[in-house]
């Protein structure tokens, strides 16, 4: 859904790097993240800065293959390495699918999985993951685990003022960011980490220093690029210019309208309700609206998925995210015209083609 902006903005995030440049693996020696590129960190500074959606003072900045890098970077780091157990890892469900993915693949002696912080209970050292606002429902969180023994990591991959209000800085111990979901640039492949500690960024970077002896230069260059343009376009928002942010905002206005009005009219679904909120960054009070549709199937329907697949929606079902069949989580960033064939395929299922899937 972000092509068309940067389509607009022509050549403005255009870079070219020569032959000989960016060859070394050593992008600032003297900094603790040594692989992380000066001008990208001042681009995410300057960016936090005019949103005003984190706190950056005080912060090392770790850059990162994605912030999915981050996150096994992150589990590395708070792990003990002479402990016989491992640290228990969990998220209130429903959660982002991924980290018990990633959490469990290497079989790793380092860390466990164990599913749903709400119905947590074992002794000993835990990391909660809290992601917010969340994916896959888009309700904004808290940690759930109110004791002692537990590190926090805050995932906010979607804490920008085009899906939520942005209510205040986030202050946390370890924060991590994505440009996959704040300019859309997924494929460029960076996120970053902004980390209170001093020796728990040590161990981020010593994990990404071990793993990719770190992060793709042209990437950073890239991605330093495109959020100047953000930066600037948020800067000078005038008649003529739009901010990133200002046209994802008014896009998922439009999305959430169309979409809740296919729910309604099919009357088999329903979708997350929310509070509005008021937004620092733009000065207006808004509902959020999540890049992911948390879409629930009422009663016959037992599995959402199966269901909507037989309507030609390919969906992700709940179960992959610690709940029920019932659940299914739609992506909105899409571009238009999928976005559109999904809403009318969506307003047209009848109660017939529910009776038609049932007797299959
Ligand atoms: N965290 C959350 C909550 C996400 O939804 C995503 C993207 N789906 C990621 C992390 C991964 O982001 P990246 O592309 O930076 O690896």
């Amino acid at each position: 859904m972000y092509e068309r902006f940067w389509q607009q903005e022509g050549d403005k995030a255009t870079i070219v790097i020569p032959g000989w440049q960016s060859m070394s693996y050593f992008s600032d020696i003297g900094n603790l993240c040594w692989f992380l590129e000066p001008e990208f960190a001042r681009q995410v500074l300057r960016l936090h800065k005019i949103v005003g959606n984190a706190v950056t003072e005080n912060r090392h900045i770790v850059v990162g293959t994605g912030s999915t890098q981050l996150f096994q970077a992150v589990l590395y780091a708070l792990a003990s390495q002479d402990s016989e157990e491992p640290v228990s890892v969990v998220s209130a469900a429903p959660y982002y699918s991924s980290y018990q993915a990633i959490t469990e693949c290497l079989k790793s002696g380092l860390y466990k999985w164990e599913g749903d912080a709400r119905s947590f209970a074992k002794e000993g050292r835990f990391i909660e993951l809290v992601t917010s606002p969340n994916n896959p429902d888009g309700f904004l969180r808290d940690s759930v685990l109110n004791r002692s023994g537990g590190v926090l990591v805050h995932d906010f991959a979607y804490y920008w003022p085009q899906y939520t209000p942005i209510t205040s800085p986030a202050d946390y111990d370890i924060m991590l960011f994505t440009v996959s979901k704040t300019t859309g640039h997924a494929g460029m492949r960076i996120g970053w980490a902004l980390v209170k500690d001093r020796e728990i960024a040590k161990r981020i970077v010593k994990y990404i220093e071990l793993n990719s002896i770190g992060v793709s230069k042209d990437s950073q260059l890239r991605a330093a690029k495109v959020l100047k343009v953000v930066c600037d376009s948020c800067e000078s928002s005038s008649n003529t210019t739009e901010s990133l942010f200002e046209f994802a905002y008014q896009l998922m206005v439009e999305r959430w309208q169309n979409l809740r009005v296919a729910v309604k009219h099919s009357g088999m679904f329903s979708l997350p309700e929310f509070s509005p909120g008021f937004c620092k960054f733009t000065g207006r009070i808004f509902e959020p609206l999540p890049a992911f549709a948390w879409l629930k199937c009422e009663e016959p329907i037992e599995d959402c998925e199966s269901f909507l697949r037989s309507n030609k929606i390919l969906t992700r079902g709940g179960r992959h995210f610690g709940v029920g069949p019932q659940y299914v989580r739609i992506s909105l960033l899409d571009r238009d015209d999928n976005f559109d064939l999904f809403v009318e395929r969506l307003s047209s299922i009848r109660k017939d083609n529910l009776y038609q899937h049932m007797g299959e």
